[in-house]
Protein backbone atom coordinates (compact mmCIF):
# COMPACT_ATOMS: atom_id res chain seq x y z
CA UNK A 1 0.00 0.00 0.00
CA UNK A 2 0.98 3.70 -0.11
CA UNK A 3 4.21 4.49 1.02
CA UNK A 4 4.58 7.08 3.38
CA UNK A 5 7.40 8.75 6.26
CA UNK A 6 7.30 8.09 9.75
CA UNK A 7 7.34 11.82 10.63
CA UNK A 8 4.52 13.21 7.93
CA UNK A 9 2.88 10.11 9.34
CA UNK A 10 3.32 11.55 12.96
CA UNK A 11 3.36 15.47 12.00
CA UNK A 12 -0.07 14.80 10.08
CA UNK A 13 -1.53 12.57 12.60
CA UNK A 14 -1.09 14.76 15.62
CA UNK A 15 -2.04 17.64 13.78
CA UNK A 16 -5.74 16.32 13.15
CA UNK A 17 -5.95 15.54 16.54
CA UNK A 18 -5.12 19.00 17.76
CA UNK A 19 -4.96 21.31 14.73
CA UNK A 20 -4.27 24.02 17.42
CA UNK A 21 -1.12 22.73 18.68
CA UNK A 22 0.50 21.06 15.68
CA UNK A 23 3.75 19.48 16.34
CA UNK A 24 6.92 20.59 14.86
CA UNK A 25 9.68 18.57 12.77
CA UNK A 26 11.68 18.60 15.99
CA UNK A 27 9.44 17.86 18.45
CA UNK A 28 8.83 14.54 16.28
CA UNK A 29 12.78 14.08 16.12
CA UNK A 30 13.01 14.46 19.75
CA UNK A 31 9.81 11.85 20.25
CA UNK A 32 11.71 9.61 17.71
CA UNK A 33 15.17 9.91 19.98
CA UNK A 34 13.32 9.39 23.41
CA UNK A 35 12.07 6.45 22.36
CA UNK A 36 8.77 7.03 22.20
CA UNK A 37 7.57 6.19 18.72
CA UNK A 38 7.26 2.33 17.93
CA UNK A 39 6.20 0.74 14.46
CA UNK A 40 5.68 -2.61 14.53
CA UNK A 41 6.38 -3.57 17.83
CA UNK A 42 10.00 -1.93 17.75
CA UNK A 43 11.53 1.36 19.03
CA UNK A 44 11.54 3.76 15.09
CA UNK A 45 14.49 4.03 13.97
CA UNK A 46 14.37 7.23 12.13
CA UNK A 47 12.13 9.91 11.09
CA UNK A 48 12.32 9.26 7.41
CA UNK A 49 11.17 5.33 7.94
CA UNK A 50 9.58 4.31 5.11
CA UNK A 51 6.26 3.09 6.45
CA UNK A 52 2.38 2.22 5.11
CA UNK A 53 -1.22 1.43 5.71
CA UNK A 54 -0.51 -1.94 7.34
CA UNK A 55 2.50 -0.45 9.37
CA UNK A 56 1.44 -0.26 13.34
CA UNK A 57 2.61 2.61 14.54
CA UNK A 58 2.26 3.87 18.90
CA UNK A 59 3.02 6.93 20.37
CA UNK A 60 3.92 6.48 24.60
CA UNK A 61 2.01 3.08 23.70
CA UNK A 62 -1.11 4.54 22.37
CA UNK A 63 -2.00 2.98 18.83
CA UNK A 64 -1.69 5.74 16.27
CA UNK A 65 -2.80 3.21 13.77
CA UNK A 66 -3.51 -0.59 13.02
CA UNK A 67 -5.21 -1.69 10.09
CA UNK A 68 -5.04 -5.48 8.99
CA UNK A 69 -5.46 -6.39 5.86
CA UNK A 70 -9.02 -7.36 4.59
CA UNK A 71 -9.29 -9.74 1.60
CA UNK A 72 -13.08 -10.58 1.03
CA UNK A 73 -15.10 -12.41 -1.94
CA UNK A 74 -18.55 -10.85 -2.03
CA UNK A 75 -21.32 -12.90 -3.78
CA UNK A 76 -22.76 -9.63 -6.13
CA UNK A 77 -25.97 -9.91 -6.85
CA UNK A 78 -27.94 -8.29 -9.53
CA UNK A 79 -28.95 -4.74 -9.61
CA UNK A 80 -25.59 -3.52 -7.12
CA UNK A 81 -23.15 -0.80 -8.68
CA UNK A 82 -19.25 -1.64 -8.28
CA UNK A 83 -18.69 1.46 -7.02
CA UNK A 84 -17.62 2.87 -3.64
CA UNK A 85 -20.41 5.46 -3.39
CA UNK A 86 -23.67 6.02 -5.38
CA UNK A 87 -25.85 8.20 -5.80
CA UNK A 88 -29.00 5.83 -7.05
CA UNK A 89 -27.85 2.16 -6.57
CA UNK A 90 -26.88 0.52 -3.44
CA UNK A 91 -23.13 -0.34 -3.78
CA UNK A 92 -20.98 -3.36 -3.71
CA UNK A 93 -20.07 -1.65 -0.07
CA UNK A 94 -22.97 -0.97 1.17
CA UNK A 95 -23.72 -5.30 1.32
CA UNK A 96 -20.32 -5.24 3.61
CA UNK A 97 -20.97 -5.70 7.77
CA UNK A 98 -17.43 -4.92 8.56
CA UNK A 99 -16.32 -2.42 10.87
CA UNK A 100 -13.40 -1.40 8.78
CA UNK A 101 -15.92 -1.94 5.06
CA UNK A 102 -14.55 2.41 4.62
CA UNK A 103 -11.25 1.31 3.97
CA UNK A 104 -12.28 -1.19 1.26
CA UNK A 105 -12.03 -1.02 -2.45
CA UNK A 106 -13.33 -3.12 -4.99
CA UNK A 107 -10.97 -5.23 -7.61
CA UNK A 108 -12.46 -5.36 -10.89
CA UNK A 109 -15.99 -4.51 -11.95
CA UNK A 110 -18.98 -6.20 -12.58
CA UNK A 111 -21.89 -4.36 -15.03
CA UNK A 112 -25.27 -3.61 -13.03
CA UNK A 113 -26.83 -6.33 -14.22
CA UNK A 114 -24.24 -8.86 -13.77
CA UNK A 115 -23.78 -11.30 -10.76
CA UNK A 116 -21.46 -13.33 -9.09
CA UNK A 117 -17.67 -13.57 -7.73
CA UNK A 118 -16.10 -9.63 -6.34
CA UNK A 119 -13.09 -9.18 -4.37
CA UNK A 120 -12.94 -6.22 -1.88
CA UNK A 121 -10.04 -5.76 -0.16
CA UNK A 122 -7.89 -2.62 1.57
CA UNK A 123 -5.28 -3.63 0.58
CA UNK A 124 -4.01 -1.45 -2.72
CA UNK A 125 -0.65 -3.10 -3.52
CA UNK A 126 -2.90 -6.80 -3.94
CA UNK A 127 -5.73 -5.55 -6.21
CA UNK A 128 -3.33 -3.34 -8.31
CA UNK A 129 -1.15 -6.43 -9.30
CA UNK A 130 -4.32 -8.53 -9.57
CA UNK A 131 -5.61 -6.07 -12.25
CA UNK A 132 -2.46 -5.84 -13.94
CA UNK A 133 -3.22 -6.43 -17.60
CA UNK A 134 -0.28 -9.24 -17.89
CA UNK A 135 -1.30 -10.90 -15.00
CA UNK A 136 -3.84 -13.15 -16.99
CA UNK A 137 -5.53 -14.32 -14.20
CA UNK A 138 -8.50 -16.18 -16.28
CA UNK A 139 -12.35 -15.38 -15.05
CA UNK A 140 -14.93 -17.45 -15.88
CA UNK A 141 -18.38 -16.54 -17.02
CA UNK A 142 -21.38 -18.18 -16.73
CA UNK A 143 -23.68 -17.01 -19.88
CA UNK A 144 -27.32 -16.75 -20.73
CA UNK A 145 -28.39 -15.87 -24.56
CA UNK A 146 -31.25 -14.24 -26.10
CA UNK A 147 -30.95 -16.97 -29.34
CA UNK A 148 -29.06 -19.92 -29.67
CA UNK A 149 -25.35 -20.04 -29.35
CA UNK A 150 -23.44 -22.31 -32.24
CA UNK A 151 -20.02 -23.70 -32.49
CA UNK A 152 -19.29 -20.83 -35.15
CA UNK A 153 -18.47 -18.81 -32.00
CA UNK A 154 -15.69 -20.88 -30.60
CA UNK A 155 -12.98 -20.01 -33.39
CA UNK A 156 -13.80 -16.17 -33.01
CA UNK A 157 -13.48 -16.62 -29.44
CA UNK A 158 -10.26 -17.71 -29.68
CA UNK A 159 -9.07 -15.31 -32.40
CA UNK A 160 -10.36 -12.76 -30.92
CA UNK A 161 -12.51 -10.26 -31.69
CA UNK A 162 -11.94 -6.03 -32.96
CA UNK A 163 -13.34 -3.45 -30.63
CA UNK A 164 -13.28 -0.89 -32.76
CA UNK A 165 -13.34 1.89 -29.87
CA UNK A 166 -10.68 0.79 -28.10
CA UNK A 167 -8.60 0.07 -31.37
CA UNK A 168 -7.78 -3.62 -30.28
CA UNK A 169 -8.30 -7.19 -30.26
CA UNK A 170 -9.52 -8.94 -27.62
CA UNK A 171 -7.43 -11.71 -26.36
CA UNK A 172 -8.13 -15.42 -26.92
CA UNK A 173 -11.19 -16.37 -24.87
CA UNK A 174 -12.01 -19.66 -24.69
CA UNK A 175 -15.45 -20.44 -25.31
CA UNK A 176 -17.55 -23.67 -23.58
CA UNK A 177 -20.88 -24.45 -25.07
CA UNK A 178 -23.33 -26.02 -22.74
CA UNK A 179 -26.75 -25.78 -24.30
CA UNK A 180 -28.49 -23.47 -27.20
CA UNK A 181 -29.07 -21.01 -24.41
CA UNK A 182 -26.28 -21.77 -22.16
CA UNK A 183 -22.12 -21.05 -22.41
CA UNK A 184 -19.46 -20.73 -20.40
CA UNK A 185 -16.93 -17.89 -21.50
CA UNK A 186 -12.78 -17.45 -19.67
CA UNK A 187 -11.20 -14.23 -20.35
CA UNK A 188 -8.05 -12.91 -19.23
CA UNK A 189 -8.92 -9.42 -19.62
CA UNK A 190 -11.91 -6.96 -18.74
CA UNK A 191 -13.17 -4.78 -20.97
CA UNK A 192 -15.91 -2.75 -20.86
CA UNK A 193 -19.23 -4.60 -21.31
CA UNK A 194 -16.81 -7.15 -22.99
CA UNK A 195 -18.24 -10.10 -22.86
CA UNK A 196 -21.44 -8.61 -23.81
CA UNK A 197 -19.74 -7.32 -26.53
CA UNK A 198 -18.51 -10.19 -27.60
CA UNK A 199 -21.66 -11.94 -28.31
CA UNK A 200 -23.15 -8.55 -30.11
CA UNK A 201 -20.42 -9.20 -32.51
CA UNK A 202 -22.62 -11.73 -32.93
CA UNK A 203 -25.84 -9.94 -32.68
CA UNK A 204 -26.96 -11.93 -29.60
CA UNK A 205 -27.57 -10.88 -26.56
CA UNK A 206 -26.26 -11.42 -23.05
CA UNK A 207 -29.87 -12.04 -20.71
CA UNK A 208 -27.98 -13.51 -17.74
CA UNK A 209 -24.56 -13.00 -16.82
CA UNK A 210 -22.58 -14.48 -13.50
CA UNK A 211 -19.03 -15.11 -12.94
CA UNK A 212 -18.00 -18.32 -11.23
CA UNK A 213 -14.40 -17.83 -10.84
CA UNK A 214 -11.32 -15.38 -11.00
CA UNK A 215 -7.53 -17.50 -11.12
CA UNK A 216 -8.23 -20.62 -8.67
CA UNK A 217 -10.64 -18.66 -6.76
CA UNK A 218 -14.39 -20.31 -7.08
CA UNK A 219 -17.28 -18.55 -5.66
CA UNK A 220 -18.63 -19.73 -2.48
CA UNK A 221 -21.27 -22.03 -3.47
CA UNK A 222 -22.82 -21.46 -0.02
CA UNK A 223 -22.97 -18.26 -0.70
CA UNK A 224 -26.05 -16.68 -1.33
CA UNK A 225 -26.45 -13.32 -3.49
CA UNK A 226 -25.38 -10.33 -0.77
CA UNK A 227 -23.51 -12.00 1.28
CA UNK A 228 -19.73 -12.12 1.52
CA UNK A 229 -16.82 -13.87 3.35
CA UNK A 230 -12.58 -13.06 3.73
CA UNK A 231 -10.61 -15.56 1.92
CA UNK A 232 -8.66 -18.00 3.38
CA UNK A 233 -5.00 -17.99 3.56
CA UNK A 234 -5.13 -20.75 1.22
CA UNK A 235 -6.82 -18.85 -1.47
CA UNK A 236 -4.83 -16.18 -0.91
CA UNK A 237 -1.78 -17.48 -1.72
CA UNK A 238 -3.18 -19.74 -4.40
CA UNK A 239 -4.15 -16.51 -6.12
CA UNK A 240 -0.75 -14.93 -5.71
N1 LIG B 1 -18.35 -8.68 -19.28
C1 LIG B 1 -19.47 -7.93 -19.28
O1 LIG B 1 -20.03 -7.63 -20.32
N2 LIG B 1 -19.95 -7.51 -18.08
C2 LIG B 1 -19.37 -7.82 -16.91
O2 LIG B 1 -19.87 -7.42 -15.85
C3 LIG B 1 -18.22 -8.60 -16.93
C4 LIG B 1 -17.72 -9.02 -18.13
Amino acid sequence: SKKARLDRFISQTLFERDPVNPVSKKQVRLLLAQGRIRVNGRPAESISQPIDFFSRIELDGELLQSNRALYLMLYKPVGVVTAVTDDEHKTVIDLIDHPDKAQLHHVGRLDLNTSGLLLLTNDGDWSTVLTLPDKDVEKCYEVELARPVNKDYVPVFEQGIWFDYEGITTRPARLEILDDYHARVWLTEGRYHQVKRMFGHFRNEVVKLHRSSLGSLQLDPTLKPGQWRALTLQELEDLN
